[in-house]
């Protein structure tokens, strides 16, 4: 057997650590005699699963005592309803900012719920490449919250900065982004995502929310769109999705053991800076990103010449180095490099790059 190196945005790679305990759980958990699969949600066994992977993440991340970890299904787009419907209705209205291509799918979504008042726009001619200055932001003093995508996965723009929001509830799409690095759990009112990037399987999505952003839905919102539902249950009103909560749970465990999200966050920098070093050292490749809000996770890089793109997604398969093509909105290539992505993929990426400019560029 020989594992690729998987660049894919998402579903993405899981630690090979982390797979190898999940194949040897995986007729029998802890001499229960089952799979986590076929285990019913409210046994002890799960429930101790459970249990266990909430208090790591919340170990992990530092989640204050009155947040809500609520494991959930739908995706992040789900999210993009459900945010407004639970948190719109105190005066109608939201802030978001219009980074990239996500951002623009929950601007369109939280429309239907309520006025959306966009008040950061980065896109020119098109591109999204960069974000304002963290002391150009106004807030809306009748904002019910601030919407913003702290790592567009499809651009690969990350913002450097926390936004201030002061009293207003800050939530964030953290898809892409979420456990790549320390963040201040209570500079946000809301945060969430979904699963297959950075935390397990595709299925699970989390969302972390403060308790009293919770329990005042639209009229009509349906009960599993409202969070209280969630919150009351334990994430355990209706089955959940036992398997990746599971498996969040085994990666919860392999970050404690990288030293945690400090400990990942250096990895990560170190990953992010071989691979945008490589590229800003050659006339071939190039990243059209702002300097200050490149994304640590998301990097698409173009080549000089596009009529090189398929020999060089051809060349880096056959050297194990997969999906690497560009979102098709943006083109070129793009290395999601997640925290499951080893440091020695990227020096086996930039080897190759150096070599494919040399013979080809
Ligand atoms: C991948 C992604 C989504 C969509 O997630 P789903 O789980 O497929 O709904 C939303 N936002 C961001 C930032 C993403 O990276």
């Amino acid at each position: 057997m020989s594992r690729v190196f998987n660049f894919s945005a998402g579903p993405a790679a899981l630690p090979e650590q982390v797979l190898r305990q999940a194949q040897e759980e995986m007729l029998d958990w802890h001499g229960s005699g089952m799979s986590v699969m076929e285990m019913s949600h409210r046994g002890k066994e799960f429930m101790s699963i459970a249990a266990e992977a909430e208090a790591d993440l919340r170990e992990l991340m530092g989640i204050p005592t009155n947040y809500k970890v609520l494991f959930l299904q739908g995706g992040a787009s789900s999210q993009f309803a459900m945010i407004p419907m639970n948190l719109i209705g105190r005066t109608g209205k939201a802030d978001y900012f219009r980074t990239g291509s996500w951002s623009k799918k929950a601007i369109a979504e939280a429309k239907r719920y309520g006025a959306v008042n966009v008040t950061v726009n980065s896109e020119i001619d098109g591109h999204f490449s960069s974000v304002p200055a963290a002391d150009s932001l106004r807030v809306s003093a009748d904002a019910a919250y601030v919407h913003y995508t702290p790592n567009e996965t499809i651009e690969g723009v990350e913002f450097p900065y926390v936004p201030a929001t002061g009293d207003v509830p800050l939530v964030a799409d953290m898809s892409s982004t979420i456990l790549s690095r320390p963040v201040d759990v209570s500079r946000f009112g809301l945060i969430y995502a979904g699963a297959q990037k950075n935390i397990g399987p595709a299925g699970l999505t989390l969302v972390i929310v403060r308790e009293d952003l919770i329990g005042t839905p639209l009229d009509g919102t349906p009960t599993m769109f409202n969070y209280a539902t969630h919150a009351d249950n334990e994430s355990m009103y209706n089955t959940p999705p036992t398997y990746g909560w599971y498996l969040a749970g085994l990666v919860f465990k392999w970050l404690k053991g990288v030293g945690g999200l400090e400990g990942m966050a250096a990895i990560n920098q170190r990953k992010a800076d071989l691979l945008y070093n490589a590229i800003d050292g050659s006339d071939f490749y190039s990243n059209p990103v702002d300097l200050a809000c490149r994304s640590w996770m998301n990097v698409p890089f173009t080549l000089a010449d596009s009529a090189l793109d398929g020999d060089f997604l051809k060349g880096a398969g056959d050297a194990g180095l997969k999906t690497l093509k560009g979102h098709r909105s943006v083109g070129g290539m793009r290395a999601s490099i997640y925290n499951a992505m080893p440091e020695a993929g990227i020096q086996a990426l930039v080897d190759f790059m150096g070599e494919f400019e040399r013979t080809r560029g």
